[in-house]
């Protein structure tokens, strides 16, 4: 599904050094690396703080923490999307409250969004899915009417920009309350293990929240909240500073492969390509997500498979229905859409060194089974 190491290849005389530094200074933890990598990303993103962590789970608890959320408190997000949102909602005892997406973009339902506010909702969490904003607009608007906190899922996204009404743009994760993200390796900014970030303009949420991330200590040894350790490593720091010159040129390249893609399924009835919201950037394709109809998707990944092409279901399950978080609130009929993306979707092979000759086999396989 990526490849990580084509990818470390082109790049290594600028990580390796980048790493080598952090080792011959032995600045581990809280070296200037992350320092650095801190001021490049805020930045690239036009956002006033960045505070790094330890990987994307973390930012988004530390963000509902920052936020002050208390237990009971309703946080509405998405049935369909990994499950660290939701799970950092139950962890903090709020009570997460899940609803649909859309058929098309796969991101947060709007109608259903305000279906869902009640006297004890205080956020809506909107993941920007496969790699393209939930309609941001949208969503600060409910948020400011209802008095709510965004925190934006920015895992997915990051380097993808917004387009507003007005034809005004904004990076993903630049426009809620806060943005949390992820460096997981295979993300589209990637580190070499688990690391992670939060975002805001907020100056006030900001000190907290570095607080927070720092034992709730603003100064040495004085706790003045419940916080957690969570850090971003100074060697991590030193990897995705050396990347984050290409994150461009890498989204770039994803999108190329996309119309790639999407050139070659035209005319397959069978075959719904990904749907772009704005401009060529809106959408920096996280995963390259087709939906498949009227053919079997399971065995039409049986036969990638047997034919040596990875691809994945993103997501199979609906949140609703994980055994950690059933719960009798819940009503089938407001899921009708997820439910039948899980049986739909399949993403195919999507990073930054796809080729043409390796597009060019998988989609012929693709067409192959299709069309019997
Ligand atoms: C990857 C991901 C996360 C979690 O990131 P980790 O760094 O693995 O903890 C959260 N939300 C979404 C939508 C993700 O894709």
């Amino acid at each position: 599904m990526v490849d990580l190491k084509g990818q470390y290849s082109q790049i290594k005389d600028v990580v390796n050094p980048s790493i080598q530094e952090v080792i011959e200074t032995t600045t581990f933890i809280n070296g200037p690396k992350v320092h650095e990598f801190q001021r490049n990303l805020e930045h690239y993103l036009g956002v006033k703080h960045v505070i790094p962590c330890a990987n994307g789970t973390d930012a988004l608890q530390i963000a509902m923490m920052g936020l002050g959320l208390k237990p009971g408190d309703e946080v509405i997000t998405v049935d369909f999307t990994f499950a660290a949102t939701v799970e950092v909602i139950a962890l903090l005892n709020l009570i997460p409250v899940l609803v649909d997406v859309n058929p098309d973009d796969f991101n947060i339902n709007i109608e259903a969004v305000k279906k869902a506010i009640t006297s004890k909702t205080k956020a809506i969490v909107p993941v920007h899915l496969f790699g393209q904003c939930a309609n941001m607009e949208a969503i600060m608007e409910i948020a400011e009417e209802h008095d709510l906190f965004v925190i934006e899922d920015n895992a997915q996204a990051i380097g993808a920009s917004y387009v507003y009404k007005d034809g005004s743009k904004a990076k993903a994760g630049t426009i809620g309350h806060v943005a949390s993200t992820s460096f997981f390796p295979s993300k589209n900014l990637g580190c070499y293990g688990d690391g992670g970030a939060i975002f805001t303009n907020d100056d006030g949420l900001a000190h907290i929240i570095r607080g927070v991330v720092n034992h709730g200590m603003y100064e040495r040894y004085h706790h003045d909240v419940v916080g957690v350790n969570s850090r971003l490593d100074s060697i991590q720091a030193a990897v995705l500073n050396a990347k984050l010159p290409y994150l461009d040129t890498y989204n770039q390249n994803r999108i190329e492969a996309a119309n790639k893609y999407d050139a070659s399924f035209k005319g397959v009835e069978s075959v719904i390509i990904p749907k772009r919201n704005g401009e060529a950037d809106s959408h920096v394709f996280h995963q390259y997500t087709l939906k498949i109809k009227g053919v079997n998707r399971d065995a039409l990944v049986k036969y990638l498979n047997e034919n040596d092409i990875p691809c994945g279901v993103y997501y199979p399950i609906p949140l609703h229905k994980q055994k950690a978080y059933v719960d009798d609130r819940y009503n089938e009929a407001d899921f009708n859409v997820t439910n039948q993306l899980i049986q739909e979707v399949i993403s195919l092979p999507m990073h930054t060194e796809l080729d043409d000759e390796q597009i060019e086999y998988i989609t012929s396989k693709v067409k192959t089974f299709i069309n019997g």
